[in-house]
This record gives C-alpha cells, structure tokens and sequence, in this order.
C-alpha cells in the first residue's frame, strides 16, 4: 500500500494505536520502580510467628524475616514489570511498522549487500532493546541493591557491566540471527530444522566456552588459593571421584556482598566456582558444604541434562515461531514483505518469549528437583547436616533471602527450594543418620 493511498483517517488511528503502546511502555519502565516502595499489603506483612515455618522461628529473627520480604517482595514486582516492559517492545515491533522501518535503514545504509543489512537490522534491534530497558535494569541493578546494602560497585562500574553484556549480546546475536535470517530466504517454510540444529550446537558452545571467553570479561578466577581448603575439597573430591584441580575462587566482592558458589562449563572447562564473599563469611566447614553441593551437580550430570531440556524447548519454540511467521506473512497487516522478510524477526522472538514464559514454572520445578538431588549428595558427601544448616541460614542471611514466599511465586519463579525446605531436609537427614541411643 502506497503512502498516498491511506487516508487521514487511517493514518491517526494508526498515529493513535502508537500513541497508546508508547504510554504503556513508559508506564511500564515506571511502575516497576515505583511499586516496590509502595507499602506491602496486609496479607503479605501478616506473618505472626504462629503462622512462620518452624524452621524460620528456630533460625532466624523477625528483622531477618521482614528484610528478606522487603527486599525479594520487590523483585518479584521487577520480575512483573520486566517482563510486561519486554513484552511491550516486542508488541511495539510487531504491531506498529517499527520493525520494518529498521529494516528499511539497515537497507538503506547497505543498499547492495542484503547480508550486511541483516547483520545491521539486527544489531540495530539489540540496540534499542538495551536502550529500552536500561532504566529498569539500572533500578533493579543498581539503585535497588544500593539501598538494600548489597552492592559494593560504583555507578561507573556498572554501567560498564552493562555495556560489556550488550556487547557480548550483540557479538552473539548478529552471527546467530544473520544466519537464521540466511536460512529462512534460502529454505522457506523448512528453516526450522537447520535453524533448530544451529542452535543447539550454539548453545552448547556457549556452556563450554563461557567458563573461559566471557566469565573473564566480568571476573577474575583463579584456582582456589587457601591451601587447607584446598586439602579438604580435594578429599571430598575423591570420594565422590572427580578431577580435583577444578575449583576456583571469583572476586565477587567487587561487584556483591552476596555468597553464592556454581558448577559451569562442559568437558575440559568444567569447574566448581566459589564467590570470594563465600569464602570470607562461611567458616571451612560451610564452604565444604557448598562444594559438595556444586559436586553434586557435577556428578548428576544437571548441565547435560539441562542442555537437553533446553534444546528441546528451543526446538518447539521455533516449530511455533515458524508457524506463526508463515501465518503474518499471508494474513498481512504485519508490514512484513513476505515470510522470509528480517523484518518479521521481532514476531519470532515474541513466540519464543511468550512460549518461555509458559514453560517458566516446568523449567524451574527441573531446576528445584536438581538443586534437591545436589542438596541430597552435599549430606551424603559431608555427613554434615550441621553445617549445612548454618551455611543456609548465613546465605539467606547475607542474600536477603525471601524466609516465607508464597506459594504461587515458588512456582513460577524459584530455581531453588526456598531456605525452610532445604534446612527441613537436613534436619531429617540428620535425624536418620544420627546414632540412636
Ligand atoms: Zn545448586
């Protein structure tokens, strides 16, 4: 349709519909940052100590309680908001001519070299993506772990971050999209099996390269200094019969006051890493504990298996995206050109974000399982269910944990059993390993 040919009407209701999701968009960068001071609600602050979990009211104090709450009650609202601001770019993509009119610069600034276009739409289309959710993800990452006490960087730093992660991102994705781009004009309407393998074998590069190309842009790991430490995973190493020369130590410090410790790599850069913020409040026997923990995960295989998982869903993720893409091009009204048009890539990412979010709750109930089954084998390896216990309470402590969240946001949200469960599961290991009299 010529531009001639749309009459004024047309083009103010056009003007309006753009209008009304521009406002949604801010609205959505602001409420997310408003709402988590607004006061908590009756229900939500109503934890007398009759209705806390047994655990809570043994381990923790009500400060700890009502900290946690303020602090995680917040990020599940960012949770909320982030999610609705996203989804909220990508509907501005897919229903205004947004993306196509980014299609057209890219064309523009490389008239004869369709391929160059791709790589620039697409580099163009991270770009704005980053520039629309850095107010958000300033609040959220910054401001917000400010005020909690969490956060130990400077505002230049972590912008620094932040730019270091839009450029992986755009190192990652221009590449990737350009060749899903290439094998959709040369294979329509049967690109999702090679894009589907191309993904997979992307994916599984990234888990076995990360370790060494990009944790190092953001850290600096070295293999775990303490020599007596070192000692003690060795041995708790060789009982549970890995390579022992792979745990290192990150300084997390200069970013976090939180504790954390995570299994990570494939093959040869497999590794256990522990936050140096870990090593400085947990006593020797904590920081075992969390080894054992991460060895658990080592020796389940949790990262192959969750590779696996996740091709599967990339896989029916694209199946749908395919779809649905096929479908906009022959309905039209979608300004795209026709189904192999680069300009549709913002209504594929839109399947693929909607299809994420629906998988949420089944993706981190796998997780919950995995982190029970390496919570399982820390008691095993350990026999420590003391120790256990105070490294929980130190970490729900020293992160801000959420002691009593509810229900429904376990569910959708948690990758973790949350702190009363796992500390219920030790007492109960220890309460079958412990000798009766
Ligand atoms: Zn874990």
């Amino acid at each position: 349709m010529s531009q001639a040919s749309v009459s004024p009407s047309y083009r103010q209701m056009k003007a309006r519909r753009v209008l009304a999701l521009l406002l949604l968009f801010g609205s959505l960068t602001v409420i997310p940052m408003v709402a988590p001071s607004i006061p908590t609600s009756p229900a939500w602050a109503a934890a007398s100590p009759a209705n806390l979990p047994p655990e809570v009211v043994t381990y923790f104090t009500p400060e700890d309680v009502a900290r946690g709450r303020a602090y995680t009650g917040g990020r599940y609202r960012l949770f909320a908001g982030g999610t609705a601001l996203r989804l909220a770019i990508l509907l501005l993509l897919v229903g205004t001519p947004a993306s196509a009119a980014l299609r057209t610069l890219a064309v523009r600034l490389a008239p004869a070299r369709p391929a160059v276009a791709v790589a620039i739409y697409i580099g163009l289309l991270v770009a704005l993506f980053e520039l629309l959710t850095l107010p958000l993800g300033y609040y959220a990452g910054f401001v917000r772990e400010h005020a909690f006490g969490l956060s130990t960087q400077t505002r230049a730093a972590w912008l620094l971050d932040r730019a270091k992660g839009a450029l992986i991102t755009l190192v990652l994705a221009v590449p990737l999209g350009s060749l899903l781009a290439l094998l959709w004009r040369r294979y329509p309407g049967r690109w999702v099996l090679p894009a589907w393998g191309l993904s997979g074998l992307a994916m599984i590069l990234l888990v076995a390269l990360a370790p060494i190309v990009i944790d190092p842009l953001f850290n600096t790991i070295r293999p775990l200094a303490d020599p007596d430490l070192r000692q003690r995973v060795i041995a708790l190493a060789g009982r549970a019969g890995i390579p022992v020369d792979q745990v290192y130590e990150m300084d997390a410090s200069r970013r976090t006051r939180k504790g954390n410790a995570y299994f990570t790599g494939l093959g040869h850069t497999k590794r256990i890493v522990l936050y140096d913020t870990l090593l400085t409040t947990g006593g020797p026997d904590e920081v075992e504990l969390v080894v054992a923990h991460e060895i658990g995960h080592w020796t389940r295989s949790h990262i192959w298996k969750g590779i696996g998982l996740s091709i599967l869903g990339i896989g029916i993720a694209l199946w749908c995206g395919a779809r649905v893409l096929d479908w906009a091009a022959r309905r039209g009204g979608f300004h795209l050109a026709g189904p192999a048009d680069v300009a549709g890539l913002p209504l594929v990412l839109l399947v693929l974000f909607v299809l994420s979010l629906l998988g949420l709750p089944l993706q981190n109930a796998i997780s919950r399982r995995f982190e029970r089954e390496a919570d399982r084998t820390s008691l095993e390896l350990t026999g420590n269910a003391a120790a256990f216990i105070r490294s929980e309470v130190q970490l729900a402590r020293s992160n801000l944990a959420d002691l009593t969240p509810p229900p429904l946001v376990v569910w959708l949200l948690y990758t973790h059993p949350p702190v009363p469960e796992r500390i219920r599961m030790a007492e109960q290991s220890a309460g079958e390993t412990r000798p009766r009299p």
